[in-house]
């Protein structure tokens, strides 16, 4: 049976998953060279604004029930439900990193040797990873009966999609040039055939 703590469990279980799959790929990170990097204070803070959305916010109240005053009602089938995104969601934030290989950076960079990844998930999307957090942000809001919970989880992914993927294309655009346009040409940013 679902329950609201059950809830709060299997949204911690899909944390430790997305930590235990991006661990190895950080690691590997630190060993390839960067050639261009736009890490600055706006995408801290944007990167920031997403974890506090995504994981810090929902971590406190899975773990110590804060703030209770916005609690809403538990919907069991609304929980179950949450499973699907969920699952998605971890599949789809692997098979980006296993795609990128070590092209992958956790901020807008260039690394040595950096190639245009155009296939596998990058075949049918070009955000595949940001898509990965926006279905996370779904899997919360189904698992987490809470409104501030609910909402900080989609609110993250949005600011994180909002403010940073102009920048991203637009390096992309500055590195592989006429490349790039092509590939956004036969590719939506993060529904296949549709956005
Ligand atoms: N926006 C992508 C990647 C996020 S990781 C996604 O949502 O899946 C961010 C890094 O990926 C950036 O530093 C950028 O240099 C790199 N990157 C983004 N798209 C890429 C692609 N198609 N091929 C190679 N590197 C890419």
């Amino acid at each position: 049976m679902m329950t609201q703590t059950l809830g709060a469990i299997v949204w911690f279980a899909g944390l430790v998953g997305w930590y235990i799959i991006r661990h190895p790929f950080a690691r590997r990170a630190k060993k390839v060279g960067v050639s261009k990097s736009l890490f600055d204070r706006p995408d801290l803070s944007i990167l920031a604004f997403a974890s506090l959305g995504l994981f810090v916010i929902p971590a406190v109240y899975a773990l110590i029930g804060f703030p209770a005053r916005l609690d809403r009602p538990f919907i069991p089938a609304v929980a179950w439900l949450g499973l699907v995104p969920l699952f998605v969601a971890l599949w789809l934030f692997r098979r980006s990193h296993v795609d990128l290989g070590r092209n992958w950076s956790i901020s807008l960079e260039i690394r040595e040797q950096h190639t245009l990844v155009k296939t596998g998930v990058y075949g049918l999307i070009r955000h595949p990873m940001y898509a990965s957090f926006f279905l996370l942000g779904l899997a919360q809001m189904c698992l987490l009966s809470n409104w501030l919970a609910d909402a900080s989880g989609l609110t993250g992914a949005g600011v994180l999609y909002a403010f940073r993927v102009r920048r991203e294309e637009g390096l992309m655009l500055e590195c592989f040039g006429n490349d790039y346009r092509v590939y956004m040409a036969h590719t939506k940013q993060l529904i296949p055939w549709i956005i």
